[in-house]
């Protein structure tokens, strides 16, 4: 069988039971070797063979979970964070379909995931957005021209911008367009490593902020008002009642 597999943001034990388990199993691991902490390959079992995929082509890739698959071996491919999110996973799923090879997808814990907890923040607090924009800058990847920064900028939602802290100054441009210079944002880098580090400023001094921390890659930049905001569910509010518990009231 072939696994595609998540491996976390970074931290080795925030990986899933069944990565973890499967990553025992495997004869061949191929992972993604700028962004998986070494530390998690070390679960591979002795003797399984270990491929970085920063070295190789798609059909190099396709190719040689194939051959190992079809010689009865257990194939993982190891993604960082989770694979859904630019992750180019698609592309080879499609060219297993093509050649009818089974395989399966384990989720992962995403960086963003991560970053929210490393800053102890809520994406959706009470009272405040209740939609996480997921998205990034155009860079060599195109982005479809109705989800640009600045138009996405406009609903004040929380936002994660992944792939961008090379062109914060461009981030910070676009964003202006549509949240106000006071929004609060935070550069999250290498969330759940040791070396993690963050920074928090407003979406007017983005730029500087990020320049000072020296971060440059491995990134995540955060903006909205739930960096600064508290709220209280209704959820737990006690005159709220749901379908678990009866409020106070009766109501
Ligand atoms: N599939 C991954 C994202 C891969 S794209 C996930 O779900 O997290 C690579 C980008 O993800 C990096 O450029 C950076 O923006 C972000 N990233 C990955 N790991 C990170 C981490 N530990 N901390 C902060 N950002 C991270």
């Amino acid at each position: 069988m072939i696994y595609f597999v998540g491996a976390g943001p970074g931290d080795p034990e925030m990986i899933t039971l069944k990565g973890y388990r499967l990553l025992q199993e495997a004869g061949l691991v191929i992972y993604t070797g700028s962004l998986i902490n070494p530390q998690i390959l070390e679960y591979a079992r002795e003797g399984a063979r270990l491929v970085n995929s920063a070295t190789l082509e798609l059909e190099e890739i396709v190719e040689q979970m194939l051959t190992f698959h079809q010689e009865g071996g257990t194939v993982v491919r190891l993604h960082t964070g989770d694979a859904s999110l630019y992750g180019a996973i698609g592309e080879q799923m499609e060219e297993l379909e093509r050649r009818r090879a089974p395989y399966t997808v384990v989720p992962g814990i995403s960086s963003f995931l991560a970053a929210a907890a490393s800053m102890k923040k809520e994406y959706t607090v009470p009272g405040g957005s209740q939609t996480v924009i997921v998205t990034r800058m155009e860079g060599r990847t195109p982005v479809p021209e109705k989800e640009n920064l600045a138009s996405l900028a406009t609903h004040g939602a929380s936002m994660v911008i992944f792939l961008s802290a090379g062109m914060v100054k461009q981030v910070q441009e676009e964003l202006l367009r549509g949240y106000s210079p006071e929004t609060p944002v935070a550069v999250v880098y290498k969330a759940s490593w040791p070396d993690e580090k963050t920074v928090r400023g407003t979406l007017g001094n983005l730029e500087a902020i990020t320049r000072e921390a020296g971060i440059t890659r491995t990134a995540l930049i955060l903006v909205g008002d739930f960096l600064d905001k508290t709220g209280q569910s209704l959820l737990y509010h006690r005159e709220f009642s749901h379908g678990y518990r009866e409020s106070q009231d009766g109501s």
